[in-house]
């Protein structure tokens, strides 16, 4: 069966009701029959639900789904993407373990790396993502794990996924890929060789807005040594959560087909635009990694980034007359959102570290909705056309006394 049909049909076993749609199992644990069947499942000699920390049919369901569609053979479901990059990098390192990572990540997954596991002795060294040589110059002997993020947010670079899993082969490393932006409908990184896939749930995987969740993906043996981590821990999703998450598989496909479709047509229009000093988007040829876009994504994904002449001031401006897209820092749904990365998700980076990774002052990260694109296009082209009105008064002035 192919992958659309199973994310439709992959479905916790029926209950004597019959049902069609899946029942939410919102119990904090299970029942045994008798004393002995504790017992055994307890010791793992027969399989069951315990407690809905350490499972629940709904959290499997989705789990389920998700392995499938990224080709991996186990996964762990958690209540948010960040608990998730967390858990895979607590679950494996320890103390005196180094991490190589590129520059070009989510704002905590920065956080996590630089601030927070440097407590445990757990160091990383940054690299600029694209460039190989720096990846194989940062490895140490104490290097244990690479992560890094294609494609980039809010930067929009991408990581050779082949290169890179030649890289952490040679060199005997787990490679972590915080897939969030791709979804499996664009990329499946576990099919290059990557050991473990990492997922903010909250983002495309709902795709409505609604739930925060996360998942990680990968090898059998590793997935093990973090289930023992987080069931400890206790960063589990809510079988609530779950179940909307796994409805939302069912309609992945069309949905990020059509995000794609929608993002790629207002990254044309809006590339030849006065008012703008980049359209940044990776099936646009004038990505500096358009070649690789096209070998490793089927698609180009649902958001693009434009860079407004005039920085803040300007962005801000546009901000004021843009009507149907909305101001907020998430992204990943059904209806389109600006966010100005500089001020808001990643304003607690040093301007010397949102530079290295492309965050000028003027960068907005449009994750585009499943609206008309008509609607769309016009929205943001009459925003910048008006705000622009302002600018350049001053020149005219002058051209028209000239004339
Ligand atoms: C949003 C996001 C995360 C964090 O996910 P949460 O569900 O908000 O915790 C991690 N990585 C990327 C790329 C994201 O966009």
């Amino acid at each position: 069966m192919k992958k659309q049909t199973k994310a439709i049909r992959i479905q916790a076993e029926r209950s004597q009701n019959r049902e069609h749609s899946v029942p939410l199992y919102l119990t904090s644990s299970f029942t045994f029959e008798d004393a002995e069947q504790g017992r055994a499942i307890f010791a793992d000699e027969i399989e069951g639900n315990i407690y809905s920390r350490y499972m629940n049919p709904n959290v499997d369901e989705f789990v389920e789904k998700m392995c499938m569609l990224e080709n991996t053979e186990d996964g762990i479901a958690f209540a948010t993407g960040m608990a998730a990059n967390f858990a895979a990098m607590a679950g494996l390192l320890k103390s005196g373990d180094h991490v190589v990572a590129s520059k070009a990540l989510f704002g905590s997954c920065i956080q996590i790396l630089s601030k927070i596991l440097p407590k445990w002795g757990i160091t990383t060294t940054f690299v600029d993502g694209h460039d190989l040589h720096a990846w194989e110059a940062a490895i140490q002997d104490n290097t244990k794990f690479l992560f890094c993020e294609s494609p980039s947010n809010p930067g929009l670079d991408l990581i050779d996924l082949e290169a890179i899993c030649q890289l952490k082969a040679k060199h005997n490393l787990i490679l972590a890929v915080d897939n969030c932006f791709a979804t499996p409908v664009i990329q499946t990184p576990a099919d290059w060789g990557a050991d473990l896939v990492i997922h903010s749930a909250t983002k495309y995987i709902d795709g409505q807005g609604r739930v925060l969740g996360g998942v990680i993906c990968g090898r059998e043996s590793l997935i093990n040594e973090i289930r023992f981590f987080s069931r400890h821990t206790g960063p589990s999703m809510s079988p609530f959560n779950a179940w909307v998450l796994s409805k939302s598989l069912e309609t992945i496909h069309l949905r990020i087909e059509k995000h794609s479709d929608n993002a790629f047509k207002l990254a044309q229009a809006l590339e030849k635009n006065p008012a703008l000093n980049a359209v940044k988007y990776p099936f646009l040829t004038s990505h500096p990694q358009f070649e690789l876009a096209k070998k490793q994504m089927r698609m180009g994904g649902a958001i693009l980034t434009i860079d407004i002449k005039g920085g803040f001031e300007m962005v801000n401006e546009v901000s004021k007359h843009i009507q149907i897209a909305s101001i907020s820092p998430n992204l990943g749904d059904t209806r389109t959102i600006i966010t100005h990365p500089a001020s808001t998700t990643h304003s607690k980076l040093s301007p010397e570290q949102r530079a290295e990774v492309g965050i000028t002052d003027g960068l907005v990260r449009i994750a585009v909705g499943l609206e008309a694109i008509e609607d769309l296009i016009e929205d943001f082209e009459q925003a910048l056309e008006k705000a622009t009105l302002l600018l350049p008064k001053e020149e005219e002035e002058e051209t028209a006394v000239a004339e």
